[in-house]
């Protein structure tokens, strides 16, 4: 899909400033299957990788990392490298998001190794991720105009937007809400060792559904009220499953993110099983993901 891209600062919701990026690159449309049953497609890659399909357009979050602590699930050997050259459901990837870097959420190589592997694939990130395929990618030369960096600030927003070239001018597009529109939320990661972390949210529209990606946020009302994400109209979020554990934290969910549907993500491969029946038991909207490469449609 030959496609522009529209990037717009915001502050706390109000439009600050705006510019236009240089086009993904066009390949031929080579795509693999769409997404059939639903609207929208998820498939669970690990820890909070997951792969978002809807018609012939995909995102894929926090997918591409490797061995890290024992206690996150990491995409096998055959499965990364699947994905780093784009083969199969992984041909045609529009969009990269990385959360924060993190090794369970990002690995630099595999991530500029799918860059280089597909031409119309747009990292788009934080400034810290960014530097990190800069540092650790041999051949960053060759793919840096496939990344972007967002503005990140703690409370801000940055929102991009993607819209097919051939028949939307540039001047209008703007206007017009785009085939894929993403919400890049500075949220915090922590205090202490996680306070200097520019760990993004996202609230990503694709298909005509929207699906929220919080990374490792810290739990907490102070870092999302900015946001007014319980008005977003969230159809699916994808939530470290330890918010869920306590009657607390699923308040917080439904209060700051009123989700129709809840997916827990980030589950403690050593109590996968306990966790999974222990969530799902707690609420029925709650659907726990553990086995690589399972799916849901909405
Ligand atoms: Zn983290
Ligand atoms: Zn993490």
């Amino acid at each position: 899909m030959k496609a522009i891209l529209l990037i717009t600062a915001l502050a706390a919701g109000l439009l600050t400033a705006c510019s236009l990026s240089p086009g993904t690159v066009a390949q031929a449309d080579t795509t693999s299957e769409p997404a059939r049953d639903g609207r929208a497609k998820v498939t669970y890659i690990a820890n909070e990788g997951v792969m978002i399909e809807a018609g012939e357009d995909k995102i894929l979050i926090d997918g591409l990392h490797r061995k890290y602590l024992d206690e996150y699930a990491y995409p096998p050997d055959d499965l990364r490298e699947k994905i780093e050259n784009a083969e199969g459901e992984f041909r045609g990837i529009d969009f990269v998001l990385v959360s924060h870097v993190h090794g369970d959420h990002f690995h630099p190589e595999s991530v500029g190794r799918l860059l280089m592997k597909s031409g119309r694939t747009t990292l788009a990130s934080s400034p810290q991720v960014a530097q990190l395929i800069k540092e650790k990618f041999s051949d960053h030369q060759k793919v840096k105009r496939n990344v972007h960096a967002v503005d990140f600030e703690f409370g801000k927003e940055a929102v991009i937007s993607m819209q097919p070239a051939d028949f939307v001018p540039e001047r209008e597009a703007k206007a017009k809400p785009g085939i894929i529109v993403i919400r890049f939320l500075g949220l915090s990661h922590g205090t202490g060792r996680h306070a200097t972390i520019q760990n993004l949210g996202h609230v990503i529209e694709i298909g005509g559904l929207k699906f929220l990606h919080l990374g490792d946020a810290v739990m907490s009302d102070e870092n999302f009220d900015v946001f007014d994400l319980e008005k977003a109209g969230i159809d699916v979020a994808f939530i470290p499953y330890w918010y869920l554990l306590s009657e607390r934290g699923r308040e917080l969910v439904d209060r700051q993110f009123a989700p129709k549907h809840i997916i827990a993500v980030h589950v403690d491969v050593n109590e996968a099983d306990k966790i999974k029946k222990d969530l799902e038991a707690a609420d029925p909207r709650v659907r726990v993901f553990t086995k690589i490469l399972e799916t849901a449609t909405f």
